[in-house]
């Protein structure tokens, strides 16, 4: 079979997923911004004359999972952290519906990540592989991890759930969550350091080892429509496609890949030198998915969710500002109940 050369240098999708990937890195530091200032607001005048950003709850998602079963238990909207169960909800749609998407094309820490094992990569001109044994013991860390989480958040009633967020320790889950970066403490920052200087090396390491998150959206994207399928006919044989491929799947040899472990990130297709050969493909369709209609698919989602639990005045914590007042600077007080 004659094959067709494909101009890899002409493809735009890593530009695209960049720019994606940078504007939520940006809104996720607006986010960050106003909390860190309403706050300080508290801690320093005792009251907040701003409101307080409901995206910070993309930070909780395990009080996305809990409000997710809340919600699905008694049909109601979550009165605490409700902001939590909507982006949970978009994260995992979008990856339902374009492979992993959430980690590939918007999560800051897969961002952070991939910019830094690209930096290892450059400056070492490679990154490092653990051997296979290692690496699928490894992997199932963050399977274990997900497992736990799941396993409490699907063993208590929808009662105790709410209980729980409405607790003071789940009233101020985010203040808590910004202390711990505010003032990590050394054990604390020496893994973090640890994390990040084995980023460098080895590529995602958080991601693909640790982050029971990516687990569980990695499960959810099994169910997904579109897949990277490879068409064997035209096929060189030139293996850059597994090459490319952060998530080190055999691209190169398999049909379509169908792993959990698949970002959609289109790294592969990018650098595929033959027309029409590897593709995000709708499987029930036989239609190749260009990665702006990823691009364009995943905001929809992200925004569409998130606009509706705005719109339909679900998107605020419901908690009378005197409660800040009093739990915000006594926050050091409370642990996990
Ligand atoms: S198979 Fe392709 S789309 Fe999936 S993670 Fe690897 S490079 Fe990205
Ligand atoms: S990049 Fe992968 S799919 Fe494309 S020709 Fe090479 S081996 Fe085949």
């Amino acid at each position: 079979m004659r094959f067709r050369r494909r101009s890899v240098a002409a493809d735009r999708s890593q530009a695209l997923r960049r720019a994606v990937q940078l504007a939520f890195v940006a809104l996720n530091v607006w986010v960050g911004v106003q909390f860190y200032q309403w706050v300080r607001q508290y801690e320093v005048a005792g009251a907040a004359a701003s409101a307080r950003p409901p995206g910070v709850e993309g930070w909780l998602p395990i009080a996305g999972m809990m409000n997710t079963k809340y919600f699905l238990m008694t049909g109601e909207v979550p009165r605490v952290h409700p902001a939590a169960m909507f982006l949970f909800v978009a994260f995992v749609t979008a990856s339902i519906l374009f492979r992993k998407s959430f980690c590939g094309w918007l999560c800051p820490v897969g961002t952070l990540s991939e910019y830094l094992w690209k930096l290892g990569r450059d400056t070492f001109k490679r990154n490092f592989f653990l051997p296979r044994w290692l690496d699928v013991g490894l992997r199932s860390l963050k399977y274990i991890l997900m497992g736990f989480f799941v396993y409490a958040v699907v063993s208590l009633p929808a009662r105790a759930l709410a209980e729980f967020l409405e607790s003071p320790y789940g009233l101020v889950a985010d203040v808590k969550m910004l202390n711990f970066f505010r003032f990590m403490g050394v054990g604390a920052a020496v893994t973090v350091g640890v994390l990040m200087i084995a980023s460098v090396f080895v590529q995602n390491f958080w991601c693909r080892y640790l982050c029971p998150y990516g687990a569980l959206i990695g499960l959810a994207s099994m169910l997904s429509p579109v897949r990277i399928k490879r068409n064997a006919e035209s096929c060189i044989d030139c293996a850059k496609c597994a090459k490319a491929c952060p998530a080190r799947l055999p691209v190169d040899q398999l049909v379509q890949i169908r792993s959990a472990e698949c970002l959609g990130c289109l790294e592969c297709v990018a650098v595929c030198p033959v027309e029409e050969t590897l593709q995000m493909t709708l499987v029930p369709a036989r239609k190749p998915v260009p990665a702006w209609a990823i691009a364009a698919g995943v905001t929809l989602v992200f925004c569409g969710i998130t606009g509706a639990a705005m719109a339909t005045g679900h998107w605020q914590t419901n908690v009378p500002d005197w409660m800040y007042q009093e739990l915000i600077p006594r926050v050091r007080e409370f642990s996990h109940p």
